[in-house]
């Protein structure tokens, strides 16, 4: 969690209501984006998830999805010295792919990874915005599986509580910064 200021960063995390569509309150991060402090806190923090009680590395490379998976795993791969692979939506990386259908929130897509993005054997670590119904972290911990690699833990900035997101994703454990 975020021990200190953990208050300030949330206010960060906007509410945006009737977006993309009625009944939907989207979480707007592009403020703590754009925030220094609350961005680099976010990011320490998230990359906990990715090392052992004695602070050390334990995963091989950091998964994120399109596309703010890529905003917050792409510096979380860099804190732990590991390599980020990027799964995304269906028909967008130009080499042979892994492919699985998932439901949102709102509506319904296909995630996909290269082949070879993390080689069997590799300890992996998910990292994404928001956990919503879990139905993108549950597609990318199956796209991950069929490379032959493992889901050893997710990270995410903010969870919906009032949504089986958590519950979506069973034993693998789940840290989440922010709950609302
Ligand atoms: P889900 O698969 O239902 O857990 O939805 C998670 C994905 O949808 C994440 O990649 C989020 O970026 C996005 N998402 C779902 N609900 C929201 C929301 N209320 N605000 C912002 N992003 C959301």
């Amino acid at each position: 969690r975020i021990a200190a200021g953990a208050a300030a960063v949330a206010a960060l995390l906007v509410d945006v209501p009737d977006f993309p569509e009625a009944g939907v309150v989207f979480k707007d991060v592009t403020p703590l984006l754009a925030d220094a402090a609350g961005f680099a806190a976010t990011v320490a923090a998230l990359a906990e998830a990715g090392r052992g009680d004695d602070g050390s590395v334990v995963v091989d490379k950091v998964v994120g999805m399109e596309a703010r998976g890529f905003l917050f795993g792409t510096p979380v791969a860099q804190a732990l010295g590991v390599g980020f692979v990027p799964v995304r939506k269906a028909g967008k990386l130009p080499r042979e792919v892994h492919e699985q259908s998932y439901a949102l929130e709102y509506g319904e897509a296909t995630l996909a990874v290269h082949v070879d993005g993390v080689a069997p054997g590799e300890r992996v670590l998910v990292v994404d915005d928001v956990l919503a119904t879990g139905g993108t972290a549950v597609a990318t911990r199956a796209l991950v599986e069929r490379c032959g690699a493992q889901v050893v833990g997710f990270a995410l900035l903010l969870e919906l509580t009032f949504l089986p997101g958590r519950a979506a994703l069973g034993e693998t454990p789940v840290l989440t910064l922010h709950q609302v």
